[in-house]
């Protein structure tokens, strides 16, 4: 009998598994609480969050301001030190680790992006793309390796676009430009995990609309995770996920 006639097999027949398997997280944070000391008593920002990025994922941090968003993003970083609970990479946990070792993944697996840019203002955009390595490697590891970082930094500002742009100073950019260049240089590093701090806050609809185009098309094509803050709607949908802070905890809003 021609195999064409042969009856459906019951391994056809069976419906697949409507349930993924779990996904190791990639960044995660466990039972996360903060509070700030302003005057004589501390004011709680976190309160217990829990939240995990899975590798290669994309995921929008939404709520009112003050909510705890930046804070948020802060500890996720190990730009700061939760009151309480823990910061994990690959399931590991890292906001306990002594501060060398925190600085390592800080200038290793870390890129971080404000809303304000922080360039350097007395440098070009290519100086301020190589200022990480920099400051990572010392001044004169960083003199012996100047040609290959000078190589990797001019690759990454020609991936943000600004290959047209290597030589002006911040103030003779746009504000997407800057943009641009603080992207780069987060860049520059080569980060595992994407942290940005709503990065469009300070530009026109279409000029952030192409910043986070940008920021897809990193996450697509290299992989990398990425968490970011906004209050705009639109973009927030361009993660593969939305989290919202309400009341210092997570609430998922889709
Ligand atoms: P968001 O980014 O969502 O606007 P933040 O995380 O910046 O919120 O701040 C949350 C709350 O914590 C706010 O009420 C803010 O005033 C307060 N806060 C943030 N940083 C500090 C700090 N370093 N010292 C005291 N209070 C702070
Ligand atoms: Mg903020």
């Amino acid at each position: 009998m021609p195999a064409t006639l042969a009856p459906p097999t019951t391994a056809i027949a069976r419906p697949l598994p409507t349930a993924e398997p779990t996904r190791p997280a990639h960044v995660a944070v466990r039972a996360l609480a903060k509070s700030y000391r302003t005057g004589s008593d501390p004011v709680p920002v976190l309160r217990g969050v829990d939240f995990a990025v899975a590798p290669g994922e994309m995921v929008s941090i939404v709520g009112q301001s003050g909510s705890g968003k930046s804070t948020l993003l802060h500890l996720m970083g190990l730009l700061d030190s939760p009151d309480i609970g823990e910061v994990t990479l690959r399931g590991e946990r890292i906001d306990d680790l002594p501060e060398r070792a925190r600085d390592r993944l800080r200038n290793h697996v870390f890129g971080y992006v404000f809303q304000f840019y922080h360039l350097l203002p007395e440098l070009d955009v290519l100086e301020n793309v190589l200022a990480p390595l920099m400051i990572r490697d010392g001044f004169f590891a960083y003199l012996r390796n100047r040609k290959a970082y000078r190589e990797q930094a001019e690759a990454i500002v020609a991936r943000v676009g600004l290959s047209h742009r290597v030589r002006h100073k911040p103030k003779q950019l746009s504000g997407g430009e800057m943009q641009r260049t603080a992207i780069a240089r987060a860049l520059v590093t080569k980060p595992e995990v994407l942290l940005a701090d709503e990065p469009t806050g300070n530009l026109d609809a279409n000029t952030g609309a192409g910043i986070l185009e940008l920021l897809s098309e990193l996450n697509r094509d290299d992989g990398l995770s990425i968490v970011f803050v906004t209050h705009d709607a639109s973009l927030a949908a361009r993660g593969h996920r939305t989290v919202k802070l309400v009341d210092g905890r997570v609430e998922e809003a889709d």
